[in-house]
Order: structure tokens, then C-alpha cells, then sequence
């Protein structure tokens, strides 16, 4: 079975998130599976060398402005279709973003684009291949369905992923003529939200099968609190809509061969974790204390709540505990965490940036790690934590809730613990969970256990790839009997 994959970041190549995470993971996991995977994205600056080496194999003459086409790699272990289209993606700094931090002004063109490109290689396929199924991929991918559905052929099936309903590529309805829509589109069942052109909203209309990343994060998008608006469609289509969690790349993640990590460790070997710890305090300018080190990994906005952990902070180190955090994004939260550090010299550690091979030596080398989001979609630090033994204590919510399983006293004599987890999700029970995370430290014999089931839980793509699979076969079939 072929499927296209259309998205707007993809690891290792190009990532801002953890979209990028799943979109570089879930085909090779479906490769495994037999299932042919192609993923189409755009061509920023930082894929050009790549895609100088790609072989094209669709051209257009005016996409949104200006020349484009679609070349093909093989690389990393995935099959790659990038989108070439200067004019849209040849731009420094962030994919979404221009350097006064705004969205870039066109953005409604560059990812109308790429859905129209998807479209197009849905409907045609090119070099010898065509989808049986398209999966499209948040807001950036979501007009690719209306413009299938516009064409008025006969189409492949279209599965809509949302990995983050906040999101939602809003636009002006004065665009529509812009973005190649016909004026029918703009309607309740097609692109229309509110009187505006949601990106998002039309993938939700317009395709066959709707997933999310975690089955907490799918029953909580049918309430108002987390739907964001569109908690009413996404009712209507309930029974379209399935909640399928998100893994990990064992490979990338992999504390057994992690190459950012000063010294490799598994289950077995749990006591060379140390050799991360120092390192992580010397970059960190923490020292050593007796209490846990905690870590965040994160994008600083609200949704992460780390606002919350900022109110947290002088109890965390009353406590002796160590806290080393790697963030980028809210200037405000930027900045009160780099006052904190200045408050806490030695117990809290902050780097403002986007690093990759520090977000790996952090999950080798703390005790714990924080997610306290107000909402999550599947979130994947807390995986990673997992992963290297470094127990995530998060919000019930989404994702987090269904991949931690909290220390209460049920699950502490029943062995089946792996981190710790609060709500209702606002800062006295952060502190609390973080003072549970902190008394149970103090307990090796319980925390050692817990970190070698930690280490032990599936996080990877088998059951999820399988599930994907099968909403593609099922599509597939009854397209063939149609
Ligand atoms: P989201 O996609 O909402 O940002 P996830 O937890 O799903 O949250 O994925 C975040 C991904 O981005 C993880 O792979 C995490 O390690 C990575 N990440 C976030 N912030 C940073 C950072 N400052 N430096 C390096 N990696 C980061």
C-alpha cells in the first residue's frame, strides 16, 4: 500500500516540534510493516544541499507566484519529496516565523501551496507512483483536501492528523480567490469558519478519517474546554475520529548508543547515568545537590504551564532539589527564567535556546523531567524520559495521562509506577507533585525500580504504526469496492 504523507517539518532534516518527530518516525515504522511511505514537505534553506542531489519529478510552472517542483531522496532512511518553490521557503530563521517573530505574511500561500502540490501528486502520482491513501498533517497540510475535493475527480481517501488543535491556519475570507479556492469551498462543509478560512477546519470537513495523538487528547477535543472552537465538528464526526499515541524513534533515542550523551547507560547499567549528571550540572553552572535534578525540554508558551513550575521554583530548591532548563519562545517566560537562575545561582540552570544535542543529554543525565502543559496532545519529552530512565512528572492531561503511570500508593505495591502525575493542573499541585517526586528520591530503592520500568515501557511505534495501518486498509478497501 502507498501513502502520502504532506506535513511542514520533518526530523532529522527540519524541526520546530514534535510534528517533526512523528513525520521523520511513523513511516519507517510503517515501512517495517510493508506499508510504502512517501512524505512531501517543503524545501527550506536548510534542505537545500539535499535537494540539489534529488532527482525531479513534477514541475509547476506557477505555484503561488513563482516556479516550483517536487524532487525525490532517499534519505535518513525515509523516502523524501521536497518541495522546491523559492519564491515561498527560501527565508532565514524560523520556517513559520520572520525575524520580528511574527508569522511570515504569506503563510496562507506558502502552505496552500504545499497542500495544492500534495493534491496534485494525489490525484496524478508522478515517477511511477500513486497514494492509495493521503495523510495530511495540522493546518500547514489541511487545504490539501478541499482542493481534491474541488477537482472533481475521483480521489484517494484523505486521513487528517491533528497533532495540536491551537493551531489552526486562519485567514481572511478575502483570500479564497488567493488561495485557488472556488467560492463553493467557502462554505459550512468546506473552508469557512466564523466567517474566516481555517486551514485546519477544512481538513476536519473534507477528510474521510480524523486522528490525534493520544486517546485522552481525542475524547478531550469533543469538549469546548479543548476543542478550541471546533470541538462541535469534531463531535459530529466522532465516530471518524481516533486517538492513536504517539512513539519515539528508538534508534535516535536510545540511551545504549545516544551520541550526545558523555557516557551510554542502560536498565542494567543505570549507575554510568552519573557521568551525564555532572556534565549536565557543569554546562548548567548547577552544583551537585541531594535532592533530584529536574530538567524541562520545551517550547516556553502558555499551553507548556511553565508559568506554573516558575511559582514552584522556591519550594523545588528549599528542598535541595536542582532544576536545568532548555527552552526557547515567550520573551516573558524567557526572561523570568533567566532571573530565576540569577535568584537560585547553583540550583537553577537556564539555557534559552533550541538545541537538539542538549535536549538528549538533559534526558541522560537528570533524575526527572517536567511537563506540566495545561493541555497536551500526546507530548513526547515525557517519552524520552522514559526512555533514559529520567521520570516525568506531568499534568493529567492528553497524552500525559495516558503514558505515565503516577506513584500513588496502588501503583507503588502494585510495581507498575513510572513518574509522577497532578491534577487538577495548577501550581499547588505541581508543587505537590514535584514534593512526592522529591520524598520518593530520597527512597533509591524505590526510585532505582521506578526508573528501570521507566526504561522498560513501551514508548515506540509497533502497536501505533499497526493502528495507523489498519485506518489505511480500511480506507484502501473501500475505495477499491467503490
Ligand atoms: P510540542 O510539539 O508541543 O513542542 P512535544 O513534546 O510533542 O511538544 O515535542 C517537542 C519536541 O521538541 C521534543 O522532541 C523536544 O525534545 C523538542 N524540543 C523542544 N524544545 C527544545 C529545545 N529548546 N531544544 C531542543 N529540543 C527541543
Amino acid at each position: 500500500m502507498n501513502v502520502l504523507f504532506v506535513a511542514s517539518e520533518c526530523a532529522p532534516f527540519i524541526k520546530t516540534g514534535g510534528l517533526a518527530d512523528v513525520i521523520g518516525a511513523v513511516p519507517k515504522a510503517l515501512a517495517a510493516a510493508g506499508t510504502d511511505v512517501k512524505v512531501l514537505f517543503p524545501a527550506y534553506p536548510a534542505l537545500h544541499a539535499l535537494a540539489a542531489g534529488g532527482r525531479s519529478i513534477r514541475r509547476f510552472d506557477d505555484l503561488f507566484g513563482g516556479k516550483a517542483e517536487v524532487k525525490a531522496i532517499n534519505a535518513e532512511g525515509l523516502e523524501i519529496l521536497l518541495l522546491v518553490a523559492p519564491h515561498l521557503y527560501d527565508r532565514d530563521g524560523n520556517i513559520y516565523l520572520g525575524p520580528d517573530g511574527q508569522d511570515w505574511s504569506d503563510n496562507h500561500l506558502r502552505f496552500a501551496a504545499l497542500g495544492c502540490a500534495g493534491a496534485e501528486l494525489a490525484l496524478d502520482g508522478a515517477d511511477g507512483w500513486a497514494p492509495d491513501v493521503v495523510n495530511v498533517h495540522d493546518w500547514q497540510a489541511g487545504l490539501l483536501p478541499a482542493y481534491l475535493s474541488q477537482s472533481g475527480r475521483n480521489t484517494p481517501p484523505v486521513v487528517m492528523t491533528i497533532h495540536n488543535i491551537a493551531f489552526q491556519g486562519l485567514f481572511d475570507a478575502s483570500e479564497l480567490a488567493n488561495l485557488k479556492l472556488k467560492g463553493e469551498m467557502f462554505a459550512a462543509d468546506g473552508v469557512e469558519y466564523y466567517g474566516r478560512i481555517s486551514f485546519l477546519k477544512a481538513g476536519l470537513a473534507l477528510s474521510d478519517k480524523i486522528t490525534t495523538v493520544s486517546p485522552s487528547y481525542a475524547c478531550e477535543l469533543l469538549t469546548p474546554e479543548f476543542g478550541m472552537g471546533l470541538d462541535g465538528l469534531l463531535r459530529e464526526r466522532r465516530s471518524d475520529l481516533s486517538g492513536i499515541l504517539n512513539g519515539i524513534d528508538l534508534e535516535t533515542w536510545n540511551p545504549e548508543s545516544d551520541p550526545h550523551l558523555v557516557e551510554s547507560y542502560s536498565a542494567r547499567s543505570l549507575k554510568r547515568k552519573a557521568a551525564n549528571k555532572r556534565e549536565v550540572e557543569a554546562r548548567f553552572g548547577l552544583q551537585r545537590q541531594d535532592g533530584p535534578l529536574f530538567c524541562v525540554v520545551s517550547r516556553l508558551t502558555s499551553q507548556k504551564g511553565l508559568d506554573m513550575l516558575l511559582e514552584c521554583l522556591p519550594s523545588l530548591v528549599a528542598k535541595g532539589a536542582g532544576l536545568a532548563l532548555l527552552g526557547s519562545g515567550d520573551s516573558a517566560l524567557e526572561r523570568q527564567f533567566a532571573d530565576a537562575s540569577s535568584r537560585h545561582p547553583g540550583q537553577v540552570g537556564v539555557i534559552i535556546g533550541y538545541d537538539e544535542p542538549l535536549s538528549h543529554l538533559l534526558q541522560g543525565g537528570c533524575d526527572a523531567i517536567l511537563v506540566p502543559s495545561r493541555f497536551e496532545p500526546c507530548g513526547l519529552t515525557q517519552l524520552y524520559g522514559l526512555r533514559y530512565g529520567t521520570l516525568p512528572v506531568v499534568a493529567r492531561t492528553g497524552g500525559l495521562a495516558d503514558t505515565v503511570i503516577d506513584a500513588n500508593e496502588a501503583a507503588l505495591a502494585a510495581e507498575c509506577a513510572t513518574g509522577f502525575q497532578f491534577a487538577p493542573i495548577n501550581a499547588t499541585m505541581l508543587e505537590q507533585a514535584i514534593a512526592r517526586a522529591c520524598a520518593t528520591y530520597r527512597q533509591p530503592r524505590i526510585w532505582w525500580a521506578m526508573m528501570r520500568r521507566a526504561m522498560r515501557h513501551p514508548v515506540g511505534w509497533d502497536a501505533s504504526a499497526a493502528a495507523y495501518e489498519a485506518i489505511y486498509r480500511s480506507l484502501a478497501a473501500h475505495r477499491a469496492k467503490g
